[in-house]
Formats: C-alpha cells, sequence, structure tokens
C-alpha cells in the first residue's frame, strides 16, 4: 500500500507517520536549489564530466531529484550521464507524485515521465531511466540502513532529506551517518537544511568539513560539507577497478547479451565493434520467431524472482523506447498455469500491489481458453517480444559498428604500457583491436572462455501462419510449454509454441519427436488451441525453429572479467540460459556501471550473483 500523504490546506503535503511536512513552505524547487544543488555547489560543479552521482536519502515526492533532472537538461555543460540514488522507505502512489509537482508547472512534464515508470516499486532496488537512458534513477525502496549497505559507488554529491532529525531520528543516527559517508571521496559535498547539533557532529566526525550558509526562508540556515577527512581513508572491500574512461571495445556476439552491452557502452562514450560470426546479427538463440517476457515468481521470492523482475523493468524501458508496440512487442500480460499445489505468492503480496502478478481472476482463464478454478498467476507487466526486432534497434545506436561474417577466435594482449587487445580469426587475420573487448557469443563463448562451464542448451519451438478460423488466447500462455499468438508478421499474424531444453545439443536441426513433445505439451496446457492447431500440423504449414541457448552450472548470466586480475581487459557477458529478454538489458547496464563505478542497477547481493566470480569458485571448489 502506499503511503498516505495529508494535504494541507496551502498544498503543502504532510506525513502523519513523522508528523512533518514533506519540503519547505517556500516551494520544494525553491528549496532544491538553494539549499541542495546551492549547497553542492550544482551545476557548476558537474560541467564537462563524464558523469555525476548523487546520494540522497529521503525520495518523497522526487522534488530534489526532479528539479536536479531539469537543471541537468538546461545545462550546455552537463555531464553525459547523471545518476541519482535515493532511498525511500515509504513510497507515496502515483497520483499524490503527479498531485506535488502539479504545483509547480516547470517540473510536471517531467514528473509524468516519473509517473510513467512508478510502478512495481516492491522492497529493493528499482532502476528508472529517463532521456534515453541518460538520467538513471535507481529507487532503493527499504529503511535507510540496509538500503546504504546494499549499494556501493562513489557519490559525488549527497542530499540529506530525511524529515526532522527530532521526529525522525533513526534518519540521522550516527550510524546512518557513517553508513552515508562511506559513499563519499575526498572532495564530495553534501547539503541538507538542519544544523541540528547531532548531525554536524556525526558528519564532522566521518570527515566532513562543515559549514553554516544562510537558508532558504523561513529557515535562518542551511548546511554544507565537503568531504575532507585528515585522515587516510582506508579501503573497503576489494580494491576497485580504476573507473574506465571510453576508449574502444570490441563486442564478441550479436545477439540480445552483445546489441544490449554495446547500447549500454555507446551511451557512455564508447566506440563499439560487434563481431558476429554469422551473416547476420541475432541469428543464433535471439532470433527467436517471438519470445516470452514474463517474470519468475516464488512464494519466497527467490533470488531468480528478484532479479527477473528487476531485469524486466530494464527490458521494458527498452522496448518502450526503441520498439512499436503492437507490432515488436505486446505489453499484453501473461497468463502462467501452475501446478494447483505450486501457486503460492509471496505472503505480503496484495491484490493492490505494489507486486504486478496476481492469482489470475476467472475473466482471464476464460480469456485464455481455461476452464474457471484452474490454477494459473497472471504477469500484467509481461508480454512477446520479437528479439530481433530489440537487437536490431540496440545495434543501430550511434557508435556502434556491426561486423557480421567473422569468427573471433583469439584475443591476444598487445601493448606494453596500455592495455590493449587483438582479436583474429583462426588464419591469425586480425579482426579488430580495442581497449577492451565484451565476449557475448552465447555457447561459442566457450571457445574463448574454456575456463567456464558454459552448457549449450538446445530449444525447438514450433510456428505458423494464423488463419482467419484460429480463435488463440489474446495474451501468451506459460506453463509446461507455452503458446503466443497474434504476432504481426509481414505475412499475417503468426502463432509460436514450445520450447524444448535440450542439453549439451548443438544441433540446428528440427527434429520431429521435439514437434510431438512440444504438440503433446500444448495439448495439456491449452487443449482448445492445440485442437485448433492440428490441422497446421496435418497440413504442414507449421514449420519448427530452433536455436542453442548458453547456461552456466547454477542457470545464473556471467557478467565479470574473463580472469580477476584482468579486471581492465577483456569481460564475459554471456549464460543468459533462456531468459535473454528478462536478463540482456540489466546484465549490460550491470556490466556498464562496474566498468565506470556507477552505482549498482541491484542490490550488492543480486549484482554478486551474476558475477563471473562465482563461477570461477565453483571451479575451485570442484578441483578441491
Ligand atoms: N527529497 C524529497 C523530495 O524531494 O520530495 C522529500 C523527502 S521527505 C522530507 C523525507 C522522506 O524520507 C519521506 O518520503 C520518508 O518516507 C522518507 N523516510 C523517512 N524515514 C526513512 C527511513 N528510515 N528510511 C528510508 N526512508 C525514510
Amino acid at each position: 500500500m502506499a503511503e498516505p500523504v495529508a494535504w494541507r490546506a496551502d498544498g503543502v503535503p504532510r506525513s502523519e507517520r513523522f508528523d512533518d511536512i514533506y519540503h519547505s513552505e517556500s516551494g520544494a524547487p525553491a528549496q532544491a536549489r538553494h539549499v541542495f544543488l546551492g549547497g553542492c555547489g550544482l551545476p557548476a560543479a558537474w560541467a564537462h564530466q563524464s558523469q555525476w552521482r548523487i546520494l540522497e536519502t529521503g525520495f518523497g515526492f522526487g522534488l530534489n531529484f526532479l528539479t536536479v533532472w531539469r537543471a541537468w537538461r538546461e545545462d550546455s555543460s552537463r555531464p553525459r550521464l547523471l545518476h541519482f540514488v535515493s532511498i525511500e522507505a515509504f513510497p507515496v502512489s502515483r497520483d499524490d507524485l503527479l498531485r506535488a509537482a502539479a504545483a509547480y508547472p516547470e517540473l510536471l512534464p517531467l514528473a509524468e515521465a516519473l509517473a510513467a515508470q512508478w510502478h512495481g516499486l516492491l522492497p529493493g532496488f528499482h532502476r528508472l531511466s529517463f532521456d534515453e537512458g541518460q538520467v538513471l534513477l535507481t529507487l532503493c525502496i527499504g529503511d535507510v540502513q540496509p538500503m546504504l549497505r546494499a549499494q556501493r559507488f562513489e557519490a559525488d554529491s549527497i542530499f540529506l532529506d530525511g524529515f526532522s532529525p527530532q521526529r525522525n531520528p533513526a534518519m540521522w543516527s550516527a550510524d546512518t551517518l557513517k553508513a552515508v559517508s562511506r559513499f563519499a571521496r575526498r572532495g564530495t559535498r553534501l547539503a541538507t537544511w538542519t544544523i541540528a547539533r547531532a548531525v554536524c557532529d556525526a558528519l564532522a566526525q566521518n570527515g566532513f568539513q562543515l559549514t553554516k550558509a544562510a537558508g532558504l526562508p523561513p529557515k535562518r540556515d542551511c548546511l554544507q560539507g565537503v568531504f575532507a577527512p585528515a585522515w587516510q581513508v582506508r579501503q573497503r572491500g576489494p580494491a576497485p577497478v580504476p573507473p574506465a574512461t571510453a576508449g574502444r571495445c570490441a563486442v564478441v556476439g550479436a545477439g540480445l547479451a552483445g546489441a544490449a552491452v554495446s547500447a549500454s557502452l555507446a551511451r557512455r562514450g564508447w566506440e563499439v565493434q560487434v563481431l558476429e560470426a554469422a551473416d547476420r546479427p541475432a541469428a543464433g538463440a535471439s532470433g527467436l520467431p517471438a519470445g516470452l517476457l514474463a517474470p519468475h515468481v516464488s512464494p519466497d521470492d527467490a533470488l531468480l524472482s528478484r532479479l527477473t523482475r528487476a531485469g524486466i523493468r530494464a527490458t521494458w524501458q527498452q522496448l518502450a523506447q526503441w520498439l512499436v508496440e503492437g507490432s515488436d512487442w505486446r505489453a499484453s500480460g501473461v497468463l502462467e498455469r501452475r501446478a494447483a499445489d505450486d501457486d503460492r505468492l509471496p505472503a505480503d503480496w496484495a491484490a493492490e500491489g505494489p507486486n504486478e502478478s496476481w492469482h489470475a481472476d476467472p475473466d482471464r482463464l476464460r480469456a485464455s481458453g481455461l476452464p474457471a478454478g484452474s490454477s494459473a498467476l497472471w504477469h500484467a507487466r509481461a508480454g512477446w517480444v520479437r528479439p530481433a526486432r530489440l537487437v536490431e534497434a540496440w545495434l543501430a545506436r550511434p557508435g556502434i559498428r556491426v561486423q557480421t561474417g567473422c569468427r573471433v577466435a583469439r584475443i591476444e594482449r598487445i601493448g606494453t604500457d596500455r592495455a590493449q587487445w587483438a582479436l583474429r580469426d583462426a588464419n591469425g587475420t586480425l579482426l579488430a583491436e580495442a581497449d577492451r573487448v565484451v565476449i557475448a557469443a552465447g555457447f561459442e563463448s566457450r571457445a574463448l572462455a574454456p575456463a567456464y562451464p558454459l552448457q549449450p542448451v538446445r530449444g525447438q519451438v514450433e510456428w505458423g501462419r494464423m488463419t482467419d478460423a484460429m480463435r488463440l488466447p489474446e495474451a501468451p500462455v506459460n506453463g509446461d510449454g507455452h503458446l503466443i499468438a497474434g504476432v504481426p508478421g509481414a505475412e499475417g499474424a503468426l502463432w509460436c509454441a514450445g520450447a524444448t531444453f535440450d542439453r549439451d545439443s548443438i544441433d540446428a536441426r528440427p527434429r520431429a519427436a521435439d514437434t510431438a513433445f512440444n504438440r503433446e505439451r500444448l495439448a495439456r496446457l491449452l487443449p482448445e488451441a492445440a485442437a485448433q492447431l492440428d490441422r497446421a500440423f496435418a497440413d504442414g504449414t507449421a514449420q519448427a525453429w530452433t536455436g542453442v541457448r548458453c547456461a552456466s552450472a547454477d542457470r545464473r548470466p556471467l557478467v565479470g572479467p574473463l580472469s580477476p586480475e584482468g579486471a581492465d581487459g577483456v569481460w564475459l557477458c554471456t549464460a543468459l540460459g533462456s531468459r535473454g529478454l528478462s536478463f540482456a538489458a540489466l546484465c549490460a547496464e550491470l556490466l556498464a556501471a562496474r566498468w565506470h563505478g556507477e552505482p549498482l542497477p541491484l542490490p550488492l547481493k543480486l549484482a554478486q550473483a551474476l558475477d563471473s566470480a562465482r563461477a570461477a569458485d565453483q571451479r575451485l571448489a570442484s578441483a578441491m
């Protein structure tokens, strides 16, 4: 349930929980400009930087964020990338978000863009993306201290804004401020409107040099600080990889993983050369006629469930940004059939959300041709996608060059003072030189990353053209097998059903036994639809498509350096398994964040669950 807001007669929003107002009576943008932007020397401080990272405690209505975003838009010297990370335990409703912004017409269009992505705010991190991905908002939904522990980056500016210290001491406790200080680098500036003694003492103890400045009336003062500890700051955790400066990057593979990485890096200024062995992009598993985009849901909200939710949000933004809804993808929702004893949801999920999956109601079941009482989930934030269209859109971004028909056989280090890489084919012919390399070649990554246990998983789907007589469910149905219908094609709508999982096979030929298996499963999943498709199989118009995915030992993607000591060189972004649509965009942003010392799009534990280092650990474990 969204946090209730009490609106005062003068329009200022108030929290009953904290018995305090959300912003100064002088108006939120004025406060944001004077106290927060002004206190941190912005916008001048970010001029001509490649990126700027702001950490805020207390997102509230996001009026600080919107004011910063607007200042960024209006600044011709703005950084290429603006990161705003904000922590919020009690998110307000979308309506209240818009109501608060309505008082400031200059912010309203931005608030509307924010409101459009203001959904599904379960506890955890949510990466929202604006202005073609140049403005990235990471909302950390949860209590301030655990959220700070789950994030890791060096902030350039810090805004402290969590109701008054008297009303909300936890937000300003010595422990909270110590945790905030861990985000500071030497020179990081901090701003807040309170000059409470305990707050000043804690910040000073943690290395901030503080100045009292004139406040925004009716407040007399506000506080500004700069992180300049008198002591040497101790290294926390493993030594960070020095942030990369955008240069030349070679990406091996032009499927979903490679295309997503290319787009994320090109957006950060990299010159990307994509090398693809086939004669076209999306020639492997990403060439599937239509794929499902739906979250994994489990009663304990397991790791995979949280990862796929974050992944779908990342993909959704890209679909909405670059593709045409209705022809390249459809936000149809997906019905997932479950066994009767296997349809439990997390205990705290509610009918009104913020979760976006529920037990399917009788109307949904009927629309899918299933009897009332069938056990099924309805995923509202789900649908189908033509993956090759997404690959094409990503590869069309400026700064990306694609070379097909070249198979990389070797990646060699060249240069002495600066690491450089040469990519050669089996004859030794030079294909590319680059500062960094990303291997994203699906199961063919094995040849370039032999130390990793990458397993090919062949998949076969059946597909065909829909006839006028067919009445297939409009929303895809998933379960043991799946059916997608109504996918626009050049010569009419298509249906698609599958898919098989054939481990350790790379055989591209369709198999009759797999067709029979896919049909049997469809007959169990959706008997009516299967009966309608019998004719297509009988008259030979149904076709089979095969592709080979790539899976890791624990079935999660591998994102990280090929070897621990080579973090500034060759990286892996592969093993997306049969969840390329769920994971490609997220893995690409995670890789880019790690290269550039940016805020993580995922809580640390989830990011570690995708780190290729775990595969190295598994190798060690199996060798012992
Ligand atoms: N910066 C906001 C803006 O620009 O609209 C206003 C922030 S408001 C003054 C403070 C916010 O801190 C509230 O939304 C409140 O729910 C949140 N908050 C309070 N205590 C918190 C805690 N312990 N952890 C996380 N968020 C908290």
